[in-house]
Formats: structure tokens, sequence, C-alpha cells
């Protein structure tokens, strides 16, 4: 390829990589809806058994963890959210929703949003051409057959974001993306200096319980944080975006967060913020709806 190294790229080309796609304008609204001060957004990527199924991994102890999350987990936060009368955003890989449709069908019946999240949890970085357009197609259509509701907003699978994954959301006419991570509010997308009209609700890895509690087995990863060490910080994140008066967004997954000592912490920070007086919970498609009418 004689590919020149980064170190000698001219002026226009590492202009080029860091303009593609940029955070536009930001969209805080003066006050969120009912007079809120705050906006939370919590999300659960309902992943399941397709990360190791993404990664051929086909052997039952690594599956079963996955089994795990929508056995236990995803029941679990089903229960708590029901109890605390919150909405929150699932995003579902078409595959995990075609090995779970009755959890991908509780979700909507609960009032909830369900989202995309790619076909089999797929790097669509590590894709080949038209690859990932063709999967986002498939895993519309399922989700949309399976539950009835067609999604408006994409999470990409491991935040992964090619350089066709902006035109593939807007073939597919998606109000929003949740998977960069340009500002802590709402902004629009930027693609080459124009704006795209899509809405970004960004994600941090801060505010993911994947980066504090996973372990592997055979690799030094193990779990670094206690759950009432994130509790601290994800409260600091919140008291944070409460004094702003922008927006606190959280990822989780059922397999991850959906063990008892996590939800015992799940459930302490929802109280926490329930607590606070001008709190609006919202879905993802929700935030994303009214921030592009009001900001
Ligand atoms: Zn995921």
């Amino acid at each position: 390829m004689g590919e020149v190294p980064s170190w000698q790229w001219d002026e226009g080309t590492w202009r080029g990589h860091a303009g593609r796609i940029r955070a536009g304008r930001a969209l805080v609204p003066g006050s969120w809806p009912g007079g809120a001060r705050v906006a939370v957004a919590l999300s659960f990527d309902s992943d399941h058994e397709t990360i190791p199924l993404r990664d051929g991994d086909t052997g039952p102890g690594r599956l079963s963890r996955g089994e795990y999350g929508s056995r236990v987990g995803a029941r679990r936060i089903l229960a708590l959210l029901e109890e605390r009368q919150i909405p929150a955003t699932f995003f579902m890989p078409a595959v995990s929703a075609l090995l779970h449709p009755e959890e991908a069908r509780r979700y909507v019946a609960a009032g909830h949003e369900i989202g995309m999240h790619g076909w089999i949890h797929e790097r669509a970085e590590a894709l080949p051409p038209g690859a990932e357009r063709e999967l986002a197609l498939r895993a519309a259509g399922t989700l949309e057959k399976l539950t009835g509701v067609r999604p408006v907003g994409i999470r990409t699978p491991s935040w992964d974001f090619s350089p066709v994954t902006l035109a593939v959301i807007k073939e597919l006419g998606l109000a929003y993306d949740s998977s960069l991570m340009g500002d802590d509010e709402p902004y629009e997308i930027v693609a080459d200096g124009e704006p795209s009209g899509v809405v970004e609700i960004p994600v941090e890895w801060i505010r993911d319980d994947a980066v504090y509690f996973p372990m592997e087995r055979y690799s030094a990863l193990r779990p670094y944080a206690s759950p009432r060490d994130v509790l601290r910080t994800w409260i600091d994140e919140f008291e944070g975006a409460y004094a702003d008066g922008g927006l606190f967004q959280l990822t989780m997954h059922p397999h991850v967060i959906g063990h008892r000592s996590r939800m015992a912490v799940l459930a302490e920070l929802i109280d926490h913020i329930a607590s606070r007086p001008g709190v609006w919970f919202a879905t993802h498609a929700q935030v994303a709806g009214y921030v592009r009418s009001h900001a």
C-alpha cells in the first residue's frame, strides 16, 4: 500500500480525518419538559449471547453468561423500572431479539424504547464494504417485525462508527445516534462541515458499566472497581449534569449490571436522582425529539 505514516501527513490529511464527523450545534434547551432542570436517560444494551457469537465463540460456558443477561438481568431491570415508574431505552442486536423475542416485546409493552444495536454485535469498522448497510437494514426490519415498532435510534455495537455509519443512519431515517463522545450534552452531528440533521445523544466510557465490572478468565481483565465506587462516580456525573441543567446519560448491560450486588447500586442511584426536584426521566428518543424542537 505504501501508506504515509501519520507523522508525515500534510495538513489537509489530518484536518480531513479530524473534520469528517464532528460535534455541531449543542442542543441544550432552556429547560426540560415540565420545567425540569435535568434530563436523565438510562439505557441498557441487551447484548446477551451476541458478544461471544460475534467472535465465533460457541462455548456453552461463555454463552451462558449472555443467557444470564436475558434470564435474570433484563427481568430484574424491568421490575426495577416498573417499581420506580421510569422509562428507559433498550438497544438490542437483532440476533439477541430473535433469541429472546418475548423480552423484546416486553420492553415495548412496558413503555420503554427499543433501539438498534447491530445484527450480531458486529464490529462495523471490520466489515467488508456494503455489509454494515445490509446488516443494519436487516436489523431494523427484524426489530420492527418482532415488536411492531420501527426503531428511531441506534447505538452502534461497541460504539464503532465507520466511514459509512452516518449514511446508513440517514438512509434508515433514524432520528438519533448514541455512539459518539463529542460532548456531555446532545448535539447535531456535522459531517464534512455540513449539519446532518441527526441528533447525537453522547455516551462515555465513564458512564458505562462495561468498563468497571467484566472479567475474562484467561486475560488480565478483572473488575477494578467495587459497585459502590462506581455509584459514587455516577452520582458525581449526575450532580454535574444537574448543576449544568443538562443531560445525564448512562449505558448499562443486563448481563453486567443485572447481578445482585450491582442492581442494589442501580436502585440507589435511581433513588438518589429521584430525590432531587426537577428531574425528567426519558428515553433516548424522547430526549432527541425534545432537543430537536426546543434547542
Ligand atoms: Zn453492545
